[in-house]
């Protein structure tokens, strides 16, 4: 079993793309994201068996960092290893998110959000027929991710379609902890 990516194996490997993953770039069917992604994640598969069963679909660049959009299969299986997840952010020399591909806005924020657990999932339909969907988390859980969601803005407007907005919220008398809140929105979708 090998890693499945979106250019070929050996190009990852040498780093230099062949005529067929040149002209794929060029038409837009692939992009530079998924190129370095590539790259990494195959030099990361001689250290991490987990990836040699896993397929990389797409994947979102904005500032250096990334979100990788894995089979939703895959997911569980590569969170099996947490010391994959810190080399992750190594090898793509910035912060990578793991997401399954396709699936409900919910699913996309638990994986966001992972390892924190989402405690409540709030969907409000938007009077221009979209919706927001918005999940809260304990902010213990995300403090350390915090100042890493304003990363995301750029990437979950690529890979969603969708505004994508974060807040932590203040901390309630009658609550025993603060939250924080991050939301996504679909505008004329429904
Ligand atoms: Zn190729």
């Amino acid at each position: 079993m090998a890693i499945r990516l979106p250019i070929c194996s050996f190009d990852a490997k040498t780093g230099i793309l062949c005529a067929k993953c040149e002209s794929k770039l060029k038409s837009g069917e692939i992009t530079k994201a998924d190129v370095e992604a590539s790259k990494a994640l195959i030099h990361m598969a001689e250290r991490f068996n987990e990836l040699n069963r896993v397929t990389l679909r797409r994947s979102f660049e904005s500032g250096g960092n990334y979100v990788l959009e894995f089979d939703p299969v895959d997911v569980p299986h590569l969170r099996s290893n947490p010391k994959l997840f810190q080399e992750l952010d190594t090898a793509m020399k910035g912060k990578a998110w793991v997401v399954g591909s396709g699936g409900s806005d919910r699913k996309f924020l638990e994986d966001i959000f992972y390892p924190a657990k989402v405690v409540t999932v709030n969907t409000v339909w938007l009077t221009d027929g979209g919706k927001r969907t918005k999940v809260i988390v304990p902010a213990r859980r995300s403090e350390r991710y915090i100042g890493d969601f304003e990363k995301l803005r750029n990437m979950v407007k690529q890979a969603r379609g969708s505004s994508c907005s974060w807040r932590p919220s203040a901390k309630r008398c009658c609550e025993p902890e603060a939250r924080a809140e991050a939301s996504l929105g679909l505008s004329g979708r429904g």
